[in-house]
């Protein structure tokens, strides 16, 4: 019989013998996944054998309607799994070579059978995404969802996501939500077809931190790159690191909320944290997605912020370098932009410490046209902040006033001497 895709077959060539699953292949190659999770290809007029048939694979619906585990225990709590797509709780669909994701809770639960002893869970899909094409109305929509999910009882909310973007979707729901019990987002660097995947021990200690004490938007992540622990990060403090590393997140300018072992889930906290119960839910939805972040480089042409004021941009965030600086011909294009109405909030590309434009005369003069020092902000959380900021329609002053408060921990008192080279 002749191997079909996501069979598992053994290739012989001139030099070597393969053991693997088949992959759809390009015309002049069979492409092999081994069991390590790398592919290879060889020649097509390699000797090739059936090992064994693939298993059936079920067809599910791309948008599962809300799903409830079989199995329900009265003496679990509840959590709620909202998934937006992304690799976690994902499989690779042998047909088509892609990684596809799992929506139902039995899905996940026949995935991760251990999540059973945590908690009981209902699940939806929220969006089925690569979180590349995450934006700002997906994260109402998804605000909406946790909300509901709340208001129906949850005791815990876990979002599952793609990692690229988790940081900001993290920072936006960190804004938009109060809540009463942990929000916690996850995601996974590797496909659970993987050796190394990550995704359930993810997933296990987020299931965990859902039903815990702590009250807040937080990411769960690998901690470090063996399976040992995860990390709590604080939604709006946390950015992804590195493109492959399991332990690519990191708190950035502020402690991790915690950590969490594994396998025991034990949790042990560094920082304060908001308690369960100690807040009311509340769901400040609104967003105003026009805004930019502009990364500020050497020669960079101020004819950008111009563009931007006017082709209706409502908010500006310029990551600048150092203290928070930008060449001294952006600023009269500053003071035209801030005239208008139009805030501009400063940043820095130094990742760690604070903005502060009353040292150097650039800062100073960057001060009187306007800017908006972003504190020890993270780029990307100055431009989530902003665009929630106008979204809740304030006026010019209320909303450079609010800049430079503390909303959701993503402002620090004093901001230390970071974590540099600590890798
Ligand atoms: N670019 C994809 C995403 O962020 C990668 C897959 C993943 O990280 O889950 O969704």
């Amino acid at each position: 019989m002749e191997p079909e895709q996501g069979d598992r077959v053994r290739v012989i060539t001139d030099s070597a013998v393969y053991e693997g699953t088949l992959m759809p292949g390009i015309t002049d190659h069979i492409i092999i996944k081994l069991s390590n999770g790398y592919n290879v290809g060889v020649a097509r007029d390699a000797q090739i054998e059936l090992i064994e048939k693939r298993p059936p694979i079920s067809q599910k619906p791309v948008e599962a309607e809300e799903t409830i585990e079989q199995g329900w225990r009265d003496d679990l709590p509840t959590v709620a799994i909202l998934s937006t797509g992304g690799t976690i709780a994902s499989r690779v669909d042998y047909r088509t070579g892609a990684v596809t994701s799992q929506f139902t809770a039995e899905d996940i639960l026949n995935a991760i059978p251990e999540l059973r002893e945590i908690a009981n869970y209902r699940s939806r899909v929220v969006r089925n995404i690569l979180s590349e094409n995450m934006r700002a109305e997906y994260w109402i929509e998804l605000a909406r969802a946790v909300a509901e999910e709340i208001n129906n009882g949850a005791d815990g909310v876990i979002i599952t996501h793609g990692t690229d973007t988790l940081g900001y979707t993290a920072s936006a729901l960190s804004f938009m939500i109060k809540t009463p019990v942990p929000i916690v987002l996850v995601g996974s660097q590797r496909s659970s077809d993987r050796p190394s995947s990550d995704s359930a021990m993810n997933a296990i200690c987020a299931a965990s931190v859902a039903v815990s004490d702590i009250a807040e938007v937080c990411v769960v992540m690998h901690g470090s790159t063996s399976d040992d622990y995860c990390l709590i990060h604080r939604g709006t403090r946390v950015r992804k690191m590195h493109t492959s590393r399991r332990d690519a997140f990191q708190s950035i300018g502020a402690a991790p909320i915690g950590r969490i072992e594994y396998p025991t889930c034990e949790i042990t906290t560094f920082d304060d944290y908001v308690r369960r119960g100690e807040r009311e839910p509340e769901l400040h939805d609104e967003m105003e997605p026009k805004c930019a972040l502009l990364k500020y480089i050497p020669g960079a042409s101020p004819e950008l912020l111009r563009f931007c004021s006017l082709s209706g941009y409502k908010g500006i965030v310029i990551e600048g370098t150092g203290l928070g600086h930008v060449s001294s011909d952006w600023i009269p294009l500053i003071e035209f932009t801030t005239s208008r109405g139009i805030p501009v909030v400063i940043t820095s590309q130094c990742l760690h410490g604070r903005i502060c434009d009353r040292v150097y005369d650039t800062g100073r003069d960057m001060l009187k046209a306007g800017v908006i020092e972003a504190e020890d902000m993270l780029s990307e959380v100055a431009l989530v902040k902003l665009m929630w900021l106008l979204g809740q329609r304030l006026g010019y002053e209320e909303v450079c006033a609010a800049m430079k408060e503390n909303i959701a921990g993503e402002i620090s008192e004093s901001s230390g001497y970071g974590t540099v080279n600590h890798l």
